[in-house]
């Protein structure tokens, strides 16, 4: 069992001082969308240094985003948003990359349209509105006015499978595809801990009470800059009844007979996969 994003980024060196090469890969934004080179019928990819270079480049700003340690570097760039592309060039949704690309290149266009909308947020600083500059060490940007250094920011969500012996919860979300369902999920706020968001979340989304709270896994979600943190929790006390201003449905499921469920390479499929394990192992 596995799921997407679950292994580190291979041959990845978090320096911006690389040496560029034609094979370079090149994550170019346009906007928030990232161009891809191919027909979509075929297998689209994220365009080299060399493509950029031939057919973007004189209209593209670009910068360094790190270096790959097998050599060559990772470029970023932006693309004027309103301006036409080139013949076989797309421009795609980044949930869109998570069909269009495989692993590593998919966790390289992911990383590297996190720091570019990073970099597109944050031109200026938002202590003493100057204006920022890229960090010279870091994937950050800095200040020259007040001297603060600008780092991406990651939102810690947690995503909760509540279980009761052979049996779980799922839910279903407004916006998920029809007949699919998953688990409880949630941002963690400001001055809580990852397991008291659990908690509370729970209880906002189902009315039930758990306990037993334990981590199983994670997965960066950067659309733009999700960390979701899988847990399982167990059912203590109190009578199903879901919010139905944030969900469409939420049920008790047997372990023989669930529905629709999350794709395979999601983290719920994950935590619901790794729990049916557990289950039949009367672990
Ligand atoms: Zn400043």
């Amino acid at each position: 069992m596995t799921y997407l994003l679950r292994d580190p980024l291979p041959e990845f060196r978090r320096t911006p001082l690389a040496v560029r090469s034609e094979a370079d890969p090149v994550i170019v934004m346009a906007g928030e969308k990232v161009l891809l080179i191919g027909p979509r019928s075929a297998q689209p990819a994220l365009p080299r240094w060399a493509d950029f270079a031939r057919e973007l480049g004189p209209q593209a700003e670009s910068r360094t985003v790190a270096s790959l340690s097998g050599g060559g570097s990772m470029q970023l760039a932006f693309w004027p948003e309103q301006q036409a592309l080139p013949a076989g060039w797309g421009a795609e949704r980044v949930r869109n990359l998570l069909f269009l690309l495989r692993e590593p290149e998919l966790q390289l266009a992911l990383l590297g349209q996190q720091y570019g909308h990073f970099l597109r947020t944050h031109r200026f600083c938002g202590a003493c509105g100057g204006a920022t500059m890229p960090h010279e060490k870091e994937l950050a940007q800095h200040c020259s006015a007040c001297k603060r250094d600008l780092y991406p920011q990651i939102a810690p969500c947690m995503i909760t499978l509540i279980h009761d012996g052979p049996r779980i919860v799922l839910t279903r979300a407004r916006h998920f595809p029809k007949g699919m369902y998953g688990l409880s999920a949630g941002f963690v706020e400001a001055g809580e801990s990852l397991e008291h968001c659990v908690l509370r979340e729970v209880r906002e989304e189902t009315a039930l009470e758990v306990k037993n709270v334990r981590y199983i896994a994670s997965q960066p979600w950067p659309m733009p800059s999700q960390l979701m943190v899988g847990f399982f929790a167990e059912y203590a006390a109190g009578e199903l009844t879901p919010d139905l201003e944030e969900l469409e449905e939420a049920a008790w499921f047997d372990l023989g007979s669930l529905p629709g469920l999350p794709p395979p390479m999601s983290i719920a499929k994950f935590l619901i996969d790794t729990y049916i394990e557990e289950f039949q192992r009367g672990a």
